[in-house]
């Protein structure tokens, strides 16, 4: 669930430069469906991504092994690029992976995030606090989405099992991988002019 440092700074340009035309996602299912395919047919075999993620002005993207966790660059890098898989990811995980290559950030970091969560510094992994801290971005006036399948759960990258992320709002979840939501699914829609 990390995000892979290099090429965070290109997000913006890069998915302006790289607008897919074939980009649909009007509900969940169909990327779902996409990841689960992908997920289970390519075991370890590299496999390129078959469309929508695939078009003539898009980077080919190719899922590779990694020993353990998950990871992606944010946002296109130019070329063809892997999306990396270890056995610990589910299909939740693989998707959450593609949309940060699909240039998402983490919900938790987007600017106006103080907001809605607090971050408990002393709780992070020494080390791991890029994955905490805000990026650039544009909110494209969307609300703050604690069911975002981009939002970390309380507890990651905790190193002493306490919380590293509060919720201001009460009773709320975070961190699901479950679906994407509703939210997810317009921000992408905005992000790839699919409206
Ligand atoms: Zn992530």
């Amino acid at each position: 669930s990390s995000s892979l440092g290099q090429g965070e700074s290109k997000v913006g340009t890069l998915t302006h430069s790289l607008l897919p035309s074939s980009l649909q996602l009007t509900h969940n299912l169909s990327f779902l469906f996409l990841c689960s395919i992908l997920y289970f047919s390519s075991l370890p075999v590299i496999s390129p991504l078959s469309p929508p993620f695939l078009s003539s002005r898009f980077s080919p993207l190719y899922l590779s092994s990694l020993n353990s966790s998950c990871a992606s660059y944010v946002g296109f890098q130019g070329g063809a690029q892997s999306v990396y898989f270890g056995r610990a990811c589910n299909v939740g995980n693989l998707c959450h992976e593609l949309m940060h290559a699909l240039g998402l950030h983490h919900e938790h970091t987007r600017p106006d995030r103080d907001q809605y969560v607090t971050i408990q510094w002393d709780n992070v992994v020494p080390g791991k606090e890029n994955n905490f801290k805000v990026k650039k971005g544009d909110t494209q006036d969307l609300p703050y989405d604690y069911d975002s399948i981009m939002h970390y759960g309380t507890y990651y990258f905790s190193s002493n099992r306490n919380p590293t992320i509060h919720s201001k709002k009460r009773g709320v979840q975070i961190g699901q991988r479950n679906h994407l939501s509703p939210l997810d699914i317009a921000r992408l829609n905005k992000l790839y002019q699919c409206e």
